[in-house]
């Protein structure tokens, strides 16, 4: 164990998904004494695949995790987008080797359970998560924050950190609004990497986007199985997962018409989770002077960018960062700064985010085909650098706030 620097501020995080952990472990490497509240009574990640770009990679590999991370993950040789009724490819991105040499990290498809072992190794050696412990609410105070629990009990910190993900309490402390629904929800399963052959030959990400309806799957769990997300224009806002069978059932109507490969994955699951989709408008403020978010909490985006967690990684990088010794006078200081870097990539990506949720559900017509059109014009990795190219650790040492699209 490190020792704890004495006269450094006492920090709580509340949520250990990505955010929470990683920040949890980069500031307890420093000697930060920094408590890790999570709700659920034991780690379970949510969902089942996960895509993790150069810019995210790379944080995970400065963690001490590439090896962990090359025995669980798949690379993505590339990245397609093909029509939803006959396979037509839109556009293809090569990844493979030239995201290494161009960004100096792979593309991976991992299983969000295997990502979160790892995580945890990382933590493990520097102290543990408190499980089934919900934070009910946080109250700032001039000179520390209580936080509530909803078994009662109360503690004390000098400095909150928000990574309780969408529908986070400590956002409450810093922003009073609402998460807004997206109008449209995801259906999500597993299923054998049998029924993908492609993939083991070349893994890749596939997007397949026709009317009303976007699909995503590529393989995880070292190429075993295949993630793959069903998305759907609805008006039904319910949150949160059922598995069903009649859910699954839904999928074969919904996805009548689609191309044959597409029909076989979303309706081969045992089982299914949906979802509805919600993000939140991007906030003036990222944190007040001892309360700090991260993570979906800061800013939840929708899916399509598929940067959540890469930006996870990065606020907590940044955010370390930015703390430096974490001194109790410099606190509000940095929490300032945290949000100037933060903000303007985050919200960049939030936009794409609800443009692409617009645009790949379209009709065929002439909107669709100029979709179309843009998505080849953009097919090389270069045009990527702003994103998979944004080193955190740089940007929060030289203030750069983030790199320009070619
Ligand atoms: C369909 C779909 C596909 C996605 N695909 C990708 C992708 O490919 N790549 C990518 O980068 N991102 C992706 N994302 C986004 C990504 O999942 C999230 O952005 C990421 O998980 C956010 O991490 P987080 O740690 O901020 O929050 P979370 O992962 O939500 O973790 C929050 C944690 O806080 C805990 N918690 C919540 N409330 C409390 C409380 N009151 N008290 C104590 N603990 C609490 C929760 O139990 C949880 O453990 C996807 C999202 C969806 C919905």
């Amino acid at each position: 164990m490190i020792p704890i620097v004495a006269e450094a501020a006492r920090v709580a995080v509340v949520g250990a998904g990505v955010a929470g952990l990683v920040v949890t472990a980069l500031l307890r490497r420093r000697g930060v004494h920094c408590d890790l509240f999570e709700r659920s009574p034991a780690l379970d990640a949510v969902g089942a695949g996960i895509q993790l770009s150069p810019n995210g990679v790379r944080i995970l590999h400065r963690l001490g995790l590439a090896a962990a991370l090359a025995e669980n993950g798949v690379k993505a040789q590339a990245i397609e987008t093909r029509r939803w009724d006959d396979g037509s490819v839109i556009a293809r991105t090569h990844h493979g080797p030239a995201c290494d040499e161009l960004f100096g990290a792979p593309y991976y498809m991992i299983h969000r359970a295997d990502l979160q072992r790892c995580l945890v190794g990382a933590l493990r050696p520097h102290g543990v998560v408190q499980l089934g412990q919900h934070c009910d609410r946080v109250v700032e105070q001039s000179d520390h924050v209580e936080l509530h629990f909803t078994n009662g009990a109360v503690t004390t910190a000098d400095l909150v950190i928000g990574a309780d993900g969408v529908n986070s309490v400590v956002r409450d402390a810093v922003v009073q609004d609402e998460p807004r629904f997206s109008g449209n929800a995801v259906h999500r399963g597993v299923i054998a990497a049998g029924h993908v052959a492609p993939f083991i030959s070349e893994p890749q990400v596939l997007f397949w986007l026709g009317p009303d309806h976007h699909v995503t799957y590529y393989p995880i769990a070292a190429g075993r199985t295949v993630h793959f997300s069903a998305v759907s224009v609805t008006d039904d806002a319910r949150f949160g997962s059922s598995t069903t069978g009649a859910e699954a059932a839904d999928l074969a109507v919904a996805f009548a018409g689609w191309h044959e490969d597409v029909r076989r994955v979303v309706t081969t699951a045992e089982s299914v989770t949906r979802w509805g989709l919600f993000d939140h408008d991007v906030a003036e403020r990222y944190g007040t002077d001892r309360v700090v978010l991260v993570g979906d909490a800061a800013h939840p985006m929708l899916p399509y960018m598929s940067q959540g967690a890469n930006q996870a990684l990065e606020d907590a990088v940044v955010l370390v960062d930015c703390l430096g010794d974490c001194a109790p006078r410099d606190l509000a200081r940095a929490v300032r700064r945290y949000e100037e870097l933060r903000k303007p990539r985050t919200a960049e990506i939030h936009r794409r985010s609800r443009v692409r949720g617009e645009t790949f559900h379209l009709a065929d017509g002439v909107q669709q085909r100029e979709r179309d059109a843009a998505l080849r014009r953009t097919q090389s990795l270069g045009q990527l650098d702003w994103l998979y190219g944004y080193d955190a650790t740089l940007a929060a040492k030289t203030g750069v706030l983030h790199k320009v699209e070619p």
